[in-house]
């Protein structure tokens, strides 16, 4: 069997470390367990994974369920299979949302999945989609029988004039491995329309979650919403001629929050618990104050209606205003709409500053009331990304832990790099730190001449990651004029071409140092070219301030798991995450070289220290520039 599977490996060697991690997906699918693998870059993670979990598949009758949330991971996963397809048969769909692969899709459409559906829908029913109306069998024999980027099957299936999304749905029972985004299994309604299409149910479904690390975050974002007053009273305003009814309703409601804003106010916080209770009541209550009283859920459904009467009625001169109001309008329908939920959330009201209004939100607290139910029913699942560090925690956080699941079998695996060690060199700097109390001009100056001796001795690109965006520019501000003429920086309101600009003029001229943060899209979602980066500095950690969210998910695991365990789930690990994502931009193959230079003593002591994965081998010293002189061989 093994060696069976290692002819189906389309590339010529098996890495170091790949070999081990096949054999464990192997146990996975063959023993029906559940792995979450820390697997560092390089190791060669879709190919390792895709071939024992295909292969099993295909011989016992079951379907892969490739999820990621990068639209890179989809190529890398869709180029995989191909290769595969040389030496074994298979069948691959590869699927994004509905309204990115819809052809009709217009901007708002895009935005508000809520408004997209319910079009779709009516455009459906009422046979008004020439694109759903069309069968065509050639085509999907075509799809079916290749395996097509997404964007290539969009493209083709328009140009036949049939809806992508369902020819792509149309197909997936008699596909082997479907490509697709996390919402597809975790999201409640996507993934219960998705295994109707399979015909088959969960049991016979292989979980393969790439960037596995992103789970939780994701889960608890699915469940999450929020709404500023001043969307209310925007929206008030701008159907007071329109609909007389909804505007007292909405100014009503404008009224609950500045109550909350007095109540903050007089109680000397910026943030208030609230009880999902309290929100249902105000709204019934505002309700009720007219003789046709509606309930809440007509009052949901009634906004819903609103921002549909919407689409077409705006003159173009008064498109942009119009279209503001719809998005609103569909902003609060959702809100109240999923405010419903009897999950536990942390709900919260806030004036806080980086609200730029007073603002009421709701978050799921425990992702696992979402996984943990999959992980019990799936056939197998198998959780993958170069930062799953600790695994335990992942398994806890997810609910995949083995006093969780009864009768499966948990596999924890961390595995090493198989990139020769000495093209990565981590450094910590001792007396430099973004700590809270050590704060202050004299220790940003002391962070920025340090940037500055190190960037001298840098030969090729260079990123400096800061922990947020208010230290990113006021460190900035103390930077040699060498490093600040070198400088580019990495906005919060940029949009993906400029981000994507940006990256271009990094990769292309190797003079640039870019200056960026923690947690944002050139430290986590961008891709980088080999080579790209030579040196990183990560500057302090991205700790979130203590808000009342932080508290209330830190407290929430201290509750479950016990005070050392609950800091570190609610507190620490995230950021320690960022941190390490940030770190991995370097080495992406095995011709990479790249020193990583923790600016934040903090990663030499206990806690920080064991949060960081066990490859991790750091050097301590005051020194960072001599090491980079050396590393360069100057
Ligand atoms: S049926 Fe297809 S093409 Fe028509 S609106 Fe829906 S997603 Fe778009």
């Amino acid at each position: 069997m093994e060696e069976k599977k290692q002819s189906l490996f389309p590339f010529p060697t098996v890495r170091e470390g790949q070999k081990e991690f096949m054999n464990d997906v192997n146990r996975a699918v063959e023993g029906g367990k559940i792995l979450i693998a820390h697997a560092p870059t390089g190791i060669g993670k879709t190919v390792a994974v895709l071939v024992p979990a295909l292969q099993y598949a295909i011989e016992n009758d079951k379907t892969v369920l490739f999820l990621t949330s990068k639209k890179s991971q989809h190529k890398i996963a869709i180029d995989t299979l191909r290769k595969i397809k040389e030496r074994m048969d298979l069948s691959a769909v590869d699927i994004t949302s509905k309204q990115s692969m819809c052809p009709r899709a217009v901007s708002v459409y895009r935005e508000f999945y809520s408004l997209f559906n319910e079009f779709c829908k009516r455009e459906q029913k009422n046979k008004r989609c020439h694109y759903f109306m069309k069968h065509d069998e050639g085509a999907l024999r075509r799809i079916k029988g290749e395996i097509m980027h997404v964007e290539e099957l969009c493209s083709w299936c328009t140009t036949r004039g049939i809806c992508p999304y369902k020819a792509a749905l149309d197909v997936t029972k008699d596909a082997d491995v479907l490509v697709c985004d996390y919402n597809y299994l975790f999201s409640h309604d996507i993934a219960e329309r998705v295994l109707e299409k399979l015909e088959t149910g969960l049991e016979d479904i292989i979980v393969v979650i790439d960037e596995a690390h992103n789970l939780p975050g994701r889960i608890r974002n699915n469940l999450s919403s929020e709404l500023r007053m001043k969307t209310i009273t925007e929206t008030a305003r701008g159907i007071r001629t329109t609909n007389r009814e909804m505007y007292e309703y909405l100014m009503q409601l404008e009224m609950t929050f500045k109550r909350l804003t007095r109540e903050a106010a007089g109680n000397n916080t910026h943030e208030i618990r609230v009880e999902r209770d309290f929100l249902l009541d105000e709204v019934e209550t505002v309700l009720r104050r007219r003789i046709d009283a509606m309930c809440y859920t007509e009052f949901v459904d009634s906004l819903r209606h609103i921002a549909e009467g919407f689409e077409g009625n705006a003159s173009s001169k008064h498109r942009n205003g119009t279209e503001a109001v719809q998005r609103n309008i569909i902003t609060m329908a959702d809100f109240f709409d999923s405010w419903q939920t009897e999950e536990k959330c942390l709900r919260i009201f806030s004036v806080a500053q980086q609200h730029d209004s007073p603002t009421l939100f709701f978050k799921l607290l425990d992702p696992s009331v979402v996984s943990e139910p999959i992980f019990a029913k799936a056939h197998a699942t198998i959780m993958m990304s170069g930062t799953l560090c600790p695994t335990e925690m992942y398994a806890d956080v997810l609910g995949a832990a083995p006093d969780r699941i009864k009768g499966r079998e948990i596999l924890l695996r961390e595995y090493s790099s198989p990139f020769p060690k000495e093209n990565r060199l981590i450094v910590v700097t001792k007396g430099l730190t973004t700590k809270y109390t050590k704060r202050g001009e004299d220790m940003y100056m002391k962070i920025a001449a340090k940037i500055g001796e190190v960037a001298k001795y840098v030969i090729g690109g260079m990123a400096v990651f800061f922990p947020s965006y208010a230290l990113l520019k006021t460190i900035s501000s103390y930077l040699p004029d060498e490093v600040r003429r070198r400088a580019i920086v990495e906005r919060r309101a940029m949009n993906k071409d400029e981000k994507n600009r940006l990256y271009e003029t990094l990769r292309d001229d190797f003079a640039k140092i870019l200056l960026a943060v923690q947690g944002g899209s050139f430290s986590e979602g961008m891709d980088y070219e080999s080579n790209t980066l030579e040196a990183i500095i990560v500057v302090g950690l991205p700790l979130s301030p203590p808000t009342l969210e932080v508290k209330t998910i830190e407290g929430y695991y201290v509750g479950k798991y016990g005070a050392e365990k609950g800091r570190l789930y609610g507190y620490l690990y995230p950021a320690v995450t960022k941190v390490l994502q940030a770190a991995g931009r370097g080495i992406r193959s095995e011709r990479d070289r790249c020193i990583i230079i923790l600016m934040d003593y903090r990663f030499a002591q206990y806690p920080y220290k064991n949060c960081l994965p066990p490859d991790f081998n750091t050097t301590f010293t005051d020194r960072a520039e001599e090491y980079c002189k050396n590393f360069f061989k100057w």
